[in-house]
Formats: C-alpha cells, sequence, structure tokens
C-alpha cells in the first residue's frame, strides 16, 4: 500500500511558504491507518522498548496504538503545566523565541529503554528535546521514528540516536 497516497500537503499553512504535511487522511482511513501502525511497529521492535513515549499532540495518535499493537506503555511529553504532579521540562529553541516540553518525574524508571514518537520530523529540534527530557528523567533513548520525514531540513543529523520514518519527502 502506497501510505503517501494518504497524506496530503496543505500549502501555506500555518502560514505562508510552509508545506503542511496532514495526516487527517491518513487517520481517517482505517486500512491504510493499520498498516501505517503495523510498519512502524515492525521498525522499532528491534530496538526493543520497555515504553513509547509521544510528543504532543499528533506524535499521542503515534504513540498510542503503536504501544497497544507492541504491548507496551505509553507516556506523554506535553506543553507546560498540562500535567499533574511534580512533572520535569526542557526549554528548546524554535526558528523564532523557545517552546517547552514536559513530562511526569516519575513516569520512568532508571534504565528503562524508551522509544520516543513524533508525526513528523522537520528540522529536529522538537524531537532532540524530547529525547534529552528523557534521558533526564533516567531513561536510556534506544531510537526515535515519526510516520514523515523531510529530509531536507537535515533533522537526523540532529539526533545522536538511530531514527526510523515511514515516509519521506526530499
Ligand atoms: P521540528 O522541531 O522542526 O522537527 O518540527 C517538528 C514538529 O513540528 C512536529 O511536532 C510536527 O508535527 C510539526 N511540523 C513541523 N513542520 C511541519 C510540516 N511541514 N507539516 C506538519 N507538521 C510539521
Amino acid at each position: 500500500m502506497d501510505l503517501k497516497a494518504h497524506i496530503r500537503g496543505i500549502p501555506d499553512f500555518p502560514k505562508p511558504g510552509i508545506l503542511f504535511y496532514d495526516i487527517s487522511t491518513l487517520l481517517r482511513h482505517g486500512p491504510a491507518w493499520r498498516e501505517a501502525m503495523a510498519r512502524l511497529a515492525d521498525m522499532i521492535r528491534p530496538h526493543k522498548p520497555d515504553l513509547l513515549a509521544g510528543i504532543e499532540s499528533r506524535g499521542f495518535l503515534v504513540a498510542a496504538p503503536l504501544a497497544l499493537e507492541l504491548g507496551l506503555g505509553f507516556i506523554m511529553l506535553r506543553k507546560p503545566r498540562k500535567l499533574p504532579g511534580l512533572t520535569i521540562g526542557l526549554n528548546y529553541a524554535l526558528e523564532y523565541g523557545t517552546d517547552r516540553i514536559e513530562m511526569q518525574a516519575d513516569a520512568v524508571q532508571k534504565g528503562q529503554r524508551v522509544v520516543l514518537l513524533d508525526d513528523l520530523l522537520a528540522t529536529g529540534g522538537t524531537m532532540a528535546a524530547g529525547i534529552n527530557l528523557l534521558r533526564q528523567s533516567g531513561a536510556e533513548v534506544p531510537c526515535a521514528a515519526a510516520l514523515i520525514e523531510l529530509t531536507f531540513l537535515g533533522g537526523r543529523n540532529r539526533l545522536d540516536v538511530p531514527f526510523e520514518a515511514l515516509v519521506a519527502y526530499d
């Protein structure tokens, strides 16, 4: 099955000059979504995760079903002040300004292997921050993965772990 046929590029969203890769069309096609999750599970299994982590918000849509498919638990990396209880967080640089992600301080046991997921890798800044935050929590991160990689932005070069993607655009 050609998964790219189920992903559409929407020009000038959310601002002029950006081609936004919309996974809504993949999500609403049952067989294609199921196939995407099965293929990504096959790519991640060799990295022997103990847990999966997803980055808010579209990363949750990928990590949660994959965790079910792999029979694993799932943890959330969220925008600031969304998670209850004791949290740890990390600020990271955007093209303009900074952003922050947080996770619950007790989400990971020291040495657990946590694979990090998002819908799309662009510059890699978000994924790199997520990897660093997971490490701060005591996790080992054997790999990171996404449905989509924008190869022309070189995001995987900013990551110090292997990176897996289902489809790539250049
Ligand atoms: P980056 O930190 O530059 O790798 O950006 C990745 C994050 O921004 C992911 O959470 C994506 O959901 C989102 N993102 C960046 N660029 C795009 C794009 N062209 N289409 C859809 N989502 C994008």
